[in-house]
């Protein structure tokens, strides 16, 4: 079995797939690594460190005519998928829900797509190959320090001789994966940190982390399936962002990280929320995408000042803006699921299996996952009125 490693499309894009050190393992398991020249530029991997480790260097040409599967960390763009050939197995966050047409364009190209975000997270056994968690703590941890960097106070207590500074007030809104990452950096940098979220039974986690967990009287719990959120109404919508303005004005930094699988993100801060903070306060919006943030004016990858003077960072892909670490994670991830597949020196898809059910969304010239079936060629994201 070889495997080979693209090099990312997007430019602002500095994960690779796979580091040197994941190499080893891959060779002992009979797996030949193969690296497209300067993939791990980005992450500061030269193609010289990936040959020390045991792969070979090729071009992306070579690549289509020789790897049975390729790795990617994103989605690779549609000139990269024309090139691969039918039989070769594609592994990457593929994002495939949002976008069904996609899942049909592999399987019309015979290929078998693998797409790391649909890991079922709750499997003991798929824990090492849960590439969402993987990104989101350090998406969450980079968040916390971004908006470190760029509040022009102290976050911890410092008594000088010189005055006395009080210690930042950190408000995380969503506490999964990388809310709890944003409340424990914040912690560590000194912050006084307050923490919300839908499903109640994230307080106690928010608590043991050193946040003070904030309950709105207005929006009841709304835990759904399998450890997510459920998406609110438009009466809980309303609510939630009346009550929250009340505490948003009090803190000096928001970060948010909201998301409801399936949906676009919610809207926690509304304009009038940020009219309400000081001159200087920052707020780091974490759900910000192109279908909209959990902040009212939030744009991926655009920082904005309004005019009260409030910045708000519109936080698209953070895990790229600490390539190493990331791309070390999700080599971890993506190594781990390798070889949970790889049977006898070659690839084995077993749909039987609930792991490789909710991994592989196609197979042998079809769609295969549920829920790219279920959708049937429609997007499963709704356009709810946030
Ligand atoms: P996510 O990225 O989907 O959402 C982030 C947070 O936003 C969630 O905590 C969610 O409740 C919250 N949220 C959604 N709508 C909101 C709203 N309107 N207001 C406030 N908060 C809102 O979630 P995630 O971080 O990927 O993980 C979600 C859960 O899955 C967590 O409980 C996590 O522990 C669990 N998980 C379990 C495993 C496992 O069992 N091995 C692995 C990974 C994650």
């Amino acid at each position: 079995m070889k495997v080979a490693v693209l090099k990312e499309p997007a430019p602002a894009e500095r994960r690779v797939a796979l580091v040197p050190d994941a190499i080893a393992k891959l060779r002992a398991a009979g797996i030949e690594v193969i690296v497209e020249s300067g993939a791990g530029e980005g992450a500061w991997l030269s193609d010289g460190a990936f040959t020390e480790a045991g792969a070979s260097i090729a071009s992306r040409a070579e690549i289509a005519g020789t790897a049975d599967g390729v790795l990617t960390v994103g989605r690779p763009d549609e000139a990269a998928v024309a090139n691969l050939r039918a039989g070769q197995a594609l592994f990457g966050m593929l994002a495939p829900l949002g976008d069904p047409g996609f899942a049909q364009r592999l399987a019309t190209a015979g290929l078998t797509g693998i797409s790391l975000d649909l890991i079922p997270r709750t499997l003991p056994r798929a824990q090492s190959m849960d590439a969402l968690s993987s990104q989101a703590n350090i998406a969450g941890y980079k968040a916390a320090v971004l908006a470190a960097d760029t509040f022009g106070r102290f976050f911890p207590l410092l008594i000088t001789a010189a005055g006395t500074a009080r210690p930042a007030r950190v408000l995380v809104l969503g506490t999964g994966v990388a809310g709890l990452q944003a409340i424990g950096t914040a912690r560590r940098l000194g912050a006084v940190v307050s923490a919300y979220d839908v499903r109640p039974e994230t307080k106690t986690e928010a608590e043991s982390l050193g946040a003070t967990f904030i309950e709105l009287t207005s929006v009841g719990p709304a835990s759904g399936e399998g450890g997510y959120a459920r998406a609110l109404s438009d009466e809980e919508r309303q609510a939630q962002q009346e009550e929250l303005s009340g505490h948003i004005a009090r803190h000096d930094v928001v970060i948010t990280t909201a998301q409801v699988p399936g949906r676009r993100p919610p809207l926690l801060v509304s304009g009038d929320a940020l009219k309400s903070m000081a001159a200087g306060s920052v707020v780091v919006d974490m759900g910000s995408s192109a279908l909209g943030g959990n902040v009212t004016g939030s744009a991926p990858g655009e920082t904005v000042v309004t005019e009260n003077g409030v910045t708000v960072i519109g936080a698209a892909n953070l895990p790229s803006r600490m390539p190493a670490a990331a791309s070390a994670m999700y080599a971890r991830n993506v190594s781990s699921l390798l070889l949970y597949l790889v049977k006898d020196g070659s690839l084995a898809v077993d749909l039987s299996d609930e792991l490789q059910r909710g991994v592989v969304i196609t197979y042998e010239g079809r769609v295969v996952h549920p829920a790219l079936a279920e959708s049937a060629g429609g997007t499963d994201v709704d356009g709810a009125s946030d």
